[in-house]
């Protein structure tokens, strides 16, 4: 319960456990509001968003949109060939983008006066941090540790079994994977290993990939990753996985044995909540209980990001930190509700949403009025050569935007003006009245609006 003979290190008005993209941003903006802050991290500053997760895998989507597109060249009238992937330059390419933001991540850290202290932390009471034997107390204590790969009871990691930590650094492009886990990480290898050359399979339990998706946007994409070559078995469960030098043996629930050169292990990601429920801090279900103020069961003591129940994604954290920090700073700042938390897989093609799905929708609003639109009638998708769609939600047949999909190449970068016109509580009447600029893809979004309003341009009613 406590940290027995540990020296005494300073105290801060904010110590913060895990340099993640919860930690560092509640750092930033606690340096920013005067606060003093001291960060614990016992890897790298920027933690998995920044070393094994966000950037290094959506450098890896790059490359592999590079290798489509080269690939396909000759399709736009452009002489190339495809000569097969380089790893170890790819990897580097990879490096260059991971150094630079962690270079200014820690000048960032530098120029707010944080005192960074490397090495493992313990919370060893209420609002006392032990690292390496040196006691460190805050007036506040922010737990920021993030979350781990999660391992099904059964299958062992080695060298040919791996999770997305080890996934990205193999040393060559597997011939073939199958990926256990139709979830975000599953989606984004698959499309990747399957964009370098291999044959993949995704496994996934449920009766859907990206589950937590709209039915319409799962859909969507498991046609076009079919389109693609890749296998996508839904309803499917892996029983046991061997490896060996040659490669790995998988044997389903229902017997069948299925052999490659990986398999990938992402069937979620566990909280790391080592040590707290042992000085108090209160568990939920394998996460820090929180109340909405991101307080946890002991007071002083707050939780963000991946630890607390909810989305897990890097910009939650980033959001939770910065709201920590103006809740110790007495701001009182507005939490944000999971809903309107912006989420996109980086795939070919992508699947970004925002607010409720349409099932969601007619539960919370006894009715929903909703509208698809084909990226077949937008031009700019079409230049593209993407296929997908759009498909808003309204709460019932006059209220607000409450939901928005998309699917499709480079649907991402619209997720902007989803989120607006979600959190804004705007009505598609309203957004109609805005201009799109021709072509774009948010041009889909304005049609679809457009069409909610009843003055559809390009389509019927
Ligand atoms: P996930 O929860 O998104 O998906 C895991 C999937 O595995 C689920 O569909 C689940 O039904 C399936 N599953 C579980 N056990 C299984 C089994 N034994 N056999 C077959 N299928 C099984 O988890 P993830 O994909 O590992 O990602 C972890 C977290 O990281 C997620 O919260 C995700 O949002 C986040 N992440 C986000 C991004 C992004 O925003 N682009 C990228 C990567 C990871």
């Amino acid at each position: 319960m406590n940290g027995g003979s540990a020296a005494a290190g300073k105290c801060s008005d904010v110590l913060i456990l895990g340099g993640g993209s919860g930690g560092y941003a509640c750092a930033l903006r606690a340096a920013q509001l005067g606060l003093s802050v001291t960060l614990v991290e016992a890897d790298k500053l920027g933690g998995t968003c920044l070393h094994r997760g966000c950037i290094p895998t959506k450098a890896l989507l790059r490359a592999a949109e590079v290798a489509d597109t080269t690939r396909n060249a000759r399709s736009f009238g452009v002489s190339a060939t495809y000569d097969g992937i380089d790893l170890a330059a790819v990897y580097a390419y990879r490096e260059t983008v991971v150094k630079r933001l962690y270079q200014g991540l820690r000048g960032l850290l530098t120029r707010d006066s944080i005192t960074v202290v490397t090495g493992t932390g313990q919370l060893t009471n209420e609002l006392t941090v032990t690292v390496d034997g040196l006691r460190y107390a805050g007036n506040s204590v922010v737990l920021a540790t993030g979350s781990r790969p999660r391992v099904p009871a059964g299958i062992a990691l080695g060298s040919r079994i791996v999770t997305s930590d080890q996934a990205l650094d193999l040393d060559a492009v597997p011939q073939s994977a199958i990926v256990l886990g139709g979830g975000v990480i599953g989606i984004e290898f698959a499309s990747l290993w399957a964009s370098f050359g291999a044959d993949v399979t995704i496994v996934e339990a449920l009766p859907r990939i990206l589950a937590a998706e709209d039915p319409w946007s799962s859909k969507q994409v498991t046609k076009a990753l079919r389109a693609r070559g890749i296998t996508v078995r839904t309803d499917a469960r892996v029983a046991a996985a061997t490896e060996d030098g040659e490669g790995v043996r998988v044997t389903f629930a229902d017997g069948e044995i299925r052999t490659a050169d990986v398999l990938l292990v992402a069937v979620g990601r566990a909280p790391r909540i080592d040590g707290l429920s042992e000085v108090g801090i209160g568990i939920e279900n394998g996460c820090v209980a929180t109340d909405e103020r991101l307080r946890t069961t002991t007071a002083g003591v707050y939780a963000v990001g991946d630890l607390v129940a909810g989305p897990q994604l890097a910009h939650r954290g980033f959001q939770h930190g910065m709201f920590v920090a103006d809740e110790i700073a007495g701001n009182a700042p507005v939490p944000i509700p999971d809903d309107l938390i912006p989420r996109v897989v980086y795939s070919h093609p992508e699947v970004a949403s925002v607010g409720l799905t349409e099932n969601a929708a007619r539960d919370r609003y006894s009715n929903a009025t909703v509208l698809v639109y084909d990226l077949a009638g937008n031009g700019k998708s079409q230049i593209l050569r993407t296929g997908g769609g759009v498909k808003v939600v309204r709460a019932g047949d006059s209220g607000p935007v409450v939901g928005v999909h998309l699917v499709g190449d480079r649907v991402g970068e619209s997720i902007g003006e989803a989120q607006l016109s979600v959190a804004w509580e705007a009505l598609p009447e309203e957004i109609a009245a805005f201009v799109h600029a021709h072509p774009s893809q948010n041009e889909a979004l304005g049609e679809a609006m457009l069409a909610l309003a009843g003055r559809p341009l390009h389509t019927h009613r």
